[in-house]
């Protein structure tokens, strides 16, 4: 018996609802687009996960914020659990009809409804996928930077505030949402804020339904930020011989303030998954993967800075072995004295460099700016 199963077992939770009520009322409102065939309900549960799939008893097809609101008023009705879908993508078991009920698949919502470059936002149905979005921004100049991994639908991605390796430096979809339209529970529909900065007062519903899985509403139009496309990406990657050093080296790029766009972490065992599976020869040690943004100048800073803290970290590394011969022929207190100024050699050396980085940001800014001031 899985976990999932015994959790269900023991939970007094008891679901009752008029399945065969729901189902005729669905089916005489939405026709074609209710379905209960057996193969679509296959298609909205959970197959990503070790979780058994746990299948609805119908599916509607929404095609617009109306279809969303008649959906949950006949589910309220029957007392009915509703199941939001997005592309399926989560990996938790999001999905699964756990008691049963109608999944409201959203994905033919996938409209991009406005697109203001000038203020760097867009409005978008939920079925919209982050892929479509930016082949449909390419021509702004602008993009959205989330990225899960997979092609989810920004509705998904905001429900399970979606993160990704992006988020060093753009954050997770939490930052990136500026406002919601939501139809709730009772079918009434609301919008959580408006575009200002300081929109709210008292409860901020936006982040509310953020990451709430489809528990507290239904997401029908989501209001993002957007963000100007690099003039530069240039990507790097990095091996190391523990995780710890690796870990390390993430801490050290934080402090220092580079603004890493993307950083990936892989293992030794993924390294070789990467390598059997894409056919590479990448060293089967621990691996970082890293990416810079920005202009030609500072993503050259950028790299230039983090190879140099890269260097000192090998350093560090490097005498770990005659640290651990001190300790052996000196007593212990050698070694934590050893160990101490190192560690002040290492924050000196990134104190420096940080100042160095800073110091060189400002030029090039002073630089621009003359050029600015001169044109
Ligand atoms: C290879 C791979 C890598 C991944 N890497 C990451 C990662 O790095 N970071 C990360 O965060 N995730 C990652 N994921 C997980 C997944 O992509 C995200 O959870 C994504 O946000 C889910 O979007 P979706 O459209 O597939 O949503 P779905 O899976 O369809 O739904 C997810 C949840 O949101 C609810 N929901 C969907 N649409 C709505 C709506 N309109 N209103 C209300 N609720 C709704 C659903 O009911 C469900 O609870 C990865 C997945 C894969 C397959």
């Amino acid at each position: 018996m899985s976990v999932l199963e015994k959790e269900l077992e023991i939970s007094d939770f008891n679901f009752e609802f008029n399945k065969k009520d729901a189902v005729t009322e669905l089916t005489k409102e939405f026709g074609q687009q209710f379905s209960i065939s057996k193969s679509v309900r296959e298609q909205h549960t959970d197959t990503t996960t070790i979780h058994p799939s746990k299948l609805p008893d119908g599916v509607v097809f929404a095609e617009n914020e109306i279809d969303v609101k008649k959906t949950v008023e006949i589910c309220q009705k029957f007392k009915c659990p509703i199941i939001p879908f997005g592309v399926g993508s989560s990996l938790e078991g999001h999905v699964n009809a756990l008691y049963g009920g109608i999944s409201i698949d959203l994905n033919n919502m996938n409209k991009i409804l406005y697109v203001s470059p000038e203020d760097g936002y867009a409005v978008v149905q939920p079925g919209v996928t982050r892929e479509q979005l930016n082949i449909y921004l390419r021509d702004t100049g602008l993009f959205f930077p989330i990225d899960p991994g997979a092609n989810a639908s920004l509705g998904g991605m905001t429900s399970t505030n979606a993160s990704g390796t992006n988020a060093v430096r753009y954050g997770t979809m939490k930052d990136n949402v500026i406002s919601l339209k939501c139809v709730m529970p009772n079918g009434e529909i609301i919008k959580t804020s408006n575009r200002a900065k300081k929109s709210s007062a008292g409860y901020d519903l936006t982040r509310l339904i953020v990451g709430s899985e489809g528990t507290l509403g239904i997401i029908t139009e989501i209001t993002i930020k957007l963000y100007g496309i690099p003039e530069v990406i240039a990507g790097g990657r990095v091996t190391f011989p523990s995780i710890k050093d690796a870990t390390e080296a993430v801490i050290m790029v934080i402090q220092a303030g580079i603004p890493v766009a993307r950083i990936e972490l892989l293992d030794q065992e993924q390294v070789k998954a990467c390598n059997n599976y894409s056919k590479l020869n990448l060293p089967e040690e621990p691996l970082l993967l890293l990416e810079f943004h920005g202009s030609e100048s500072s993503v050259k800073e950028q790299s230039e800075f983090f190879q140099r803290l890269y260097q000192i970290l090998v350093e560090i590394i490097l005498s770990g072995p005659q640290i651990m011969m001190k300790e052996t022929s000196s007593g212990k207190q050698d070694m934590t004295l050893i160990m101490q100024l190192n560690h002040v050699n290492l924050i000196l050396n990134i104190l420096l460099l940080t100042f160095v980085y800073q110091f060189q940001g400002y030029q090039s800014a002073l630089k621009n700016s003359k050029r600015f001031n001169k044109v």
